[in-house]
């Protein structure tokens, strides 16, 4: 998971977590405030709706009080004590109608007024006034009546009255008030219960504060439940309600208890609209906070610490692909900037070890490589020419050979440094250029020149370095005579692989040296079509091996004196490299390039070794046969083992065979090499130096060699009645005399060679002038007529 999903997969659930965990706190905070607020609101309103009620029963009081205590009342009720209300009709209606306009004055002022009513203290009921229509037939209630009833001397006894809440018949809540009055005695006096024929008066009104403030508190509180009782028993005084108020669980209760009635309040909070409109604005700014605080944590991360990092990376992943290296030191102490040195530091550290020659401090082969795939990547995006040149020191070896290893690294050493001043541009000298320069392998090096403007330029820098070499290097005083060899290849013209440019600037190289050395080469036609014929030598041979289809041809040896055959000299033949003109003089330095040699070798051996043994034991057969080894033998610890098994296989004698080992081939002869030229000897067969005379051995260097045979090179032979001199081979012969070595001369054409030769004392001969090589099938036909059974 990357680290910005990371981020996301992470600290959004964090963010979410802290948010609504203090989010749900603030909930309780403010739904603990709303209820506290929704409480003593409520509590207020109730209060008000009781202070109402008392006020309204006040002023019901008042009414009553003002009504009874009237003259036009005292007057009335007088006239009622003396019956002159049921005689005489007019001064009742008078009387009435007074009592009427003095109702209908209170009602104006206070409408809630629905009935005021004076009765017999029998409960007979005298007038009842209300409205304005006189004749509405308003009554007294029958239950008042008789609640009244009684209760008659209570009420007497009560200065104020007897006050009742009651339900009328429609449900609802009215209030009655009734007094007792007399028109002799002052309202409220007490004594009026000792009065045998007093009145009473009776109001009734509507409890306007709760028939219009109750619904209005139900509006405003949703999920309120009023449940109002009148208690029955009516009182005779109005003292204070009492208000309480409790909470059960979410729901608020407030409990009104009066003498008169008892009131339960109960706000249902929970549902409340203040309520969960809280917990919808809670939860939504905690989601917008949440989402806020994320994307704003996210976006700091992401700036000041992602982006840094994927910046880091980025730098990174460009240096994989391109030449430059991206990353830069950051001048900062925080932790990405650390990072990208650390990461910097290391690398250097890692590509100094990995891409250096620790020698001579350029770069190495696995460098130089990767550095050339560059360079022909680039050749073919950007249509840019760079030359590669492959660099072969020259006589190097003999420095190490004859001086040691420490002043041959020093060579190595002074060369490199004198070879990255050469190639380096005269501008700015970046470090990293040095990598255009390599070495690849002991004495090799390597040069990369990008965007070349002609193929010259390659051409002078190669001739620049072979300068550098012109008059030796000199090491602790010593000056060695160490030249170059220089192949060149051009990108991506000469090829546009890896493997094909290094392989043709190696053969340029390779043609460098076959063309004398100290000189440059560049890659040309010629060179590719060696290469192809090479390439096409290399698989004939394989074929060839795989095939079996070689075949052997035997050259006599001549005793000179007799002329009798002493020895036959085997030589390979390749009909399929035949037929194009290509001989073994041409595919054996191929099939030792190309590690083939080996299995062609063994099987010569075998061959020859078997042909041996046939002409032994069918022909007396007692002279010997010469077999050419290659020098690489020499180099393979499992050689003689290899030649030991053949001759038990075939039951030949070692003696009988001589191995032909090129002179050339020897000139680097070193302790190895003595040593397995030894264990050959030891075997028992001979060693014969072949090609004597090209490889300018010094001879008492030649002395030190294990050979038993020179083979005089056949240019020596030739040169016979050629030259006006022969003094070479009188040379030869003179110092063969004095070491005592068996000689045989070969290329022998004409009888004067012959007869010269004789002359000088050579004993044995080869060469046209006695036979060709012969086909297999052909040489026992040649033995009947030139061979005699050597003596012992
Ligand atoms: P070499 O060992 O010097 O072989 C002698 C070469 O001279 C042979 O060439 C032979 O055919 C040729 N020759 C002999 N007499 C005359 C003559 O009178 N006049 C002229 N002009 N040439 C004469 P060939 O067979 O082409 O072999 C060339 C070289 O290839 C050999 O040179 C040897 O170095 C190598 N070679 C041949 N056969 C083998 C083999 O089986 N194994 C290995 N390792 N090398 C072989
Ligand atoms: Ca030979
Ligand atoms: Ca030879």
């Amino acid at each position: 998971m990357s680290l910005s999903q990371r981020l996301l997969v992470m600290l959004l659930p964090t963010i979410l977590l802290v948010v609504f965990s203090a989010a749900w706190f603030t909930y309780l905070g403010l739904a603990q405030l709303t209820r506290t607020s929704l409480q003593s609101g409520l509590e207020q309103e109730v209060g008000f709706l009781v202070r109402q009620m008392k006020e309204e029963v006040k002023y019901s009081h008042s009414a009553l009080a003002r009504f009874l205590s009237s003259a036009q009342s005292i007057r009335y009720l007088n006239a009622l004590d003396y019956d002159e209300l049921n005689t005489d009709e007019f001064t009742r209606y008078t009387h009435e109608m007074d009592l009427h306009r003095i109702a209908g004055r209170l009602q104006r002022s206070q409408p809630n007024i629905s009935l005021i009513a004076i009765t017999t203290k029998a409960l007979q009921t005298k007038l009842v006034v209300g409205g304005q229509d006189p004749f509405s037939g308003l009554t007294v209630p029958n239950w008042l009546k008789k609640h009244l009833l009684n209760t008659q001397s209570a009420v007497a006894n009560s200065p104020s009255g007897m006050n009742l809440l009651y339900r009328d018949n429609n449900g609802e809540i009215k209030f009655a008030l009734a007094r007792a009055v007399s028109s002799h005695l002052l309202l409220g006096d007490t004594s009026i219960a000792n009065d045998p024929d007093y009145f009473f008066g009776i109001i009734i009104a509507d409890v306007t504060s709760i028939k219009d403030t109750l619904p209005k508190l139900k509006q405003r509180y949703e999920q309120l439940s009023i449940d109002i009782s009148v208690s029955s028993d009516a009182s005779f005084d109005t003292s204070e309600a009492k208000i309480t108020s409790h909470w059960r669980d979410a729901t608020l209760v407030i409990k009104i208890e009066h003498a008169l009635m008892q009131a339960k309040i109960e706000l249902e909070t929970a549902k409340v609209s203040a309520i969960t409109d809280l917990q919808q604005q809670v939860a939504l700014s905690a989601l917008a906070l949440a989402l806020l605080t994320f994307l704003l944590i996210s976006l700091i991360i992401q700036k000041q610490v992602l982006a840094p990092i994927q910046g880091v990376l980025a730098d990174i992943n460009s240096s994989k692909t391109s030449e430059t290296l991206s990353l830069r030191y950051k001048n900062s102490r925080n932790e990405v900037a650390q990072l990208n040195n650390g990461y910097l530091e290391l690398f250097d550290l890692l590509y100094e070890q990995a891409e250096t020659d620790s020698l001579t401090g350029l770069s190495n082969r696995q460098s130089f490589h990767q550095q050339l795939q560059r360079h022909i990547a680039r050749a073919s995006q950007e249509g840019s020419t760079s030359a590669l040149l492959y660099i072969d020191l020259d006589n190097f070896k003999r420095v190490n050979d004859h001086y040691g290893h420490n002043e041959g690294d020093r060579l190595l050493q002074l060369f490199a440094a004198k070879l990255v001043n050469t190639v380096r541009p005269n501008d700015t000298v970046v470090k990293r250029d040095q990598r255009h320069v390599s070495r690849l392998a002991g004495d090799e090096f390597a040069v990369i020149l990008n965007n070349l403007r002609s193929p010259e330029i390659a051409a002078k820098v190669a001739q620049r370095i072979l300068d550098i070499l012109k008059n030796g290097i000199e090491v602790n005083g010593h000056n060695h005579p160490v030249h170059a060899s220089i192949g060149i290849a051009l990108i991506p013209q000469d090829g546009e692989s890896l493997e094909s440019i290094l392989n043709h600037a190696d053969a340029a190289m390779y043609q460098a040296k076959k063309r004398g050395r100290n000189r440059f080469q560049l890659f040309n036609e010629d060179i590719a079509r060696a290469m192809r014929e090479r390439a096409m030598i290399e698989d004939t041979l394989e074929l060839s091996l795989q095939e079996q289809t070689f075949q052997l041809v035997y050259q006599p040896v001549i005793d000179a004196d007799t002329l009798q055959t002493v020895g036959f000299e085997v030589l390979i033949r390749c009909p399929a490299l035949q037929s194009k003109g290509i001989g073994p003089d041409r595919f054996i330095p191929i099939a030792e390039s190309c590690g083939l040699i080996k299995r062609i070798d063994m099987w010569v051996l075998e061959r020859a070794i078997s042909k041996l043994e046939q002409l032994q034991t069918r022909h007396q057969f007692n002279g010997s046969i010469a077999v050419n080894v290659s020098a690489m033998e020499l180099q393979n610890d499992q050689f003689p083992q290899q030649l030991k098994a053949l001759f038990g296989k075939y039951h030949v004698q070692a003696k009988y065979l001589e191995l032909e080992i090129t002179e050339t081939s020897l000139v680097d002869i070193n302790e190895k090499t003595l040593l397995a030229l030894n264990k050959l000897k030891a075997l028992g067969l001979r060693l014969s130096l072949d090609d004597f005379g090209t490889g300018y051995t010094a001879f008492n260097q030649l002395m030190s060699f294990p050979v038993d045979i020179l083979k005089i090179d056949r240019s020596f032979v030739q040169a016979i009645g050629e030259a006006t001199d022969n003094s070479m081979i009188d040379i030869i012969f003179t110092l063969i005399e004095h070491y005592q070595l068996e000689v045989i001369a070969e290329g022998i054409e004409t009888e004067l060679q012959a007869n010269y030769l004789r002359q000088l004392g050579c004993k044995k001969m080869q060469g046209y002038l006695f036979s060709q090589p012969l086909p297999e099938n052909a040489i026992e036909a040649w033995l009947e007529n030139h061979f005699k059974r050597l003596e012992a």
